[in-house]
């Protein structure tokens, strides 16, 4: 079970954000400190998951409407045609720093080849 986090306060109202995209269960809106030209963190507004290794089989059906929103976000962004990445970190090893799931959008120029 996740803490309440920043991201919380975000989905509360009570910390600003440069919102892109909203609905019942997902909100996604521009990364404080961006990697890249487009950056844009999407996350589920229940806090019930710390992290990618935390999904269970009853949330399937979030996860797969979080990466609809991500296409569409995407979409929206006018990022599809060149493509984008899409990364999450789960956990110390990845350097999560925010532990309320997340995905990174990253885009609008070339990234590097890899991401080590
Ligand atoms: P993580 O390392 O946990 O995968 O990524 C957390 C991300 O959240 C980082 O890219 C960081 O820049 C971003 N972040 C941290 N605090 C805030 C904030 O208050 N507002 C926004 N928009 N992004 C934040």
């Amino acid at each position: 079970m996740a803490q309440d986090t920043i991201f919380s306060k975000i989905v509360a109202g009570e910390i600003p954000c440069n919102k892109v995209y909203e609905d019942d269960l997902v909100l996604a809106f521009e990364d404080i400190n961006p990697s890249a030209k487009v950056h844009v963190l999407v996350i589920p507004k229940s806090n019930h998951l710390e992290r990618l290794s935390e999904v269970a089989t009853e949330d399937a059906n979030l996860m797969g409407h979080i990466m609809v929103c991500i296409n569409k976000i995407a979409k929206d962004l006018g990022i599809d045609k060149t493509g984008y990445r899409v990364i999450t970190n789960s956990g110390e090893n990845a350097h999560q720093e925010v532990p309320h799931l997340h995905f990174h959008i990253l885009g609008g120029e070339p990234l590097s080849k890899r991401n080590n």
